[in-house]
């Protein structure tokens, strides 16, 4: 491992709660701070990661899934977070005691900041969360990206992946389990939606279009706990990209995120 090597490790990923750890030798990011203090802790020890040494928080935005555990967390560990100014409204309504406001950081989209030796963009995402936003990580020539809850592939959020050479991607729904599985109509609307989420057929489709362009590993995350299995998103994600006859640990990696512990890390570089 030289100082470039980029590495990603999702440590908890779906609708139930989400966090993932980006780093380099010297440089950690905790990216999305969901379900428990305790449980982040728990998951970053497991992987070796003292929640002291971490740089920073960043987060993508505002639902629970994606914060309930930040309020704890960074009071305890006091921590720098990053996130953008409608974001940052979200996270205080939501805190039950407000943190030290000199720990707050804004993040503005498709502006470079610095993080220890980790160049950080952050582009916009359509979803039901004001501010919502994707992160792309950049150190010497690897580039990875986390690209979920996602209503739609935009040229925009394309244009962020194209040149990255790992990709964690949202897989959220089977579009047959949605519609024919339990959730209220109104809620199927909304996940399917443009500001919802992604699905496993337009996940396998930018899949495609990544791999012909520069990437070569990709992780499969935020699934629906309720409208997919790690099996059929992966399956979609494979048929389409055997159908344009690139080869499964040739040409490309693909890994589903587990939803409840660490996933093995995804080394680039
Ligand atoms: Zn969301
Ligand atoms: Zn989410």
């Amino acid at each position: 491992m030289n100082q470039d090597t980029l590495t990603i490790t999702p440590l908890y990923s779906g609708s139930s709660g989400n966090a993932t750890l980006v780093s380099t030798a010297d440089t950690r990011i905790l990216v999305d701070a969901g379900m428990s203090c305790k449980k982040l802790v728990e998951a970053l020890t497991q992987i070796s990661v003292n929640p002291y040494d971490i740089n920073a928080v960043l987060i993508t935005h505002d639902h629970s899934d994606h914060i309930s555990a930040l309020d704890v967390f960074t009071r305890k560990f006091a921590l720098p977070i990053y996130a953008t100014n409608a974001t940052w409204n979200g996270i205080h309504a939501a805190e039950k005691k407000p943190h030290s406001p000199s720990l707050d950081y804004e993040i503005l989209p498709e502006k470079e900041t610095t993080i220890g030796n980790i160049r950080v963009t952050a582009f916009e995402t359509p979803h039901d969360a004001k501010g919502s936003c994707g992160y792309r990580f950049e150190v010497g020539k690897n580039k990875a990206a986390l690209a979920t809850d996602i209503g739609y592939m935009t040229p925009a959020i394309f244009e962020y992946l194209q040149d990255c050479d790992g990709i964690l991607l949202e897989a959220n729904y089977d579009k047959d389990m949605l519609w024919n599985g339990p959730y209220p109509y109104y809620l199927k609307q909304r996940i399917a939606g443009l500001f919802g989420h992604l699905c496993n057929d337009d996940c396998a489709t930018t899949a495609v279009n990544l791999c012909k362009t520069k990437a070569r590993k990709l992780i499969l995350g935020h699934l629906s706990q309720e409208n997919n299995l790690p099996q059929v998103a992966e399956r979609t994600v494979l048929r389409a990209l055997e159908q344009e006859s690139m080869q499964k640990d040739k040409d490309f990696i693909v890994q589903v995120a587990s939803r409840y512990c660490p996933s093995a890390p995804m080394i680039l570089g």
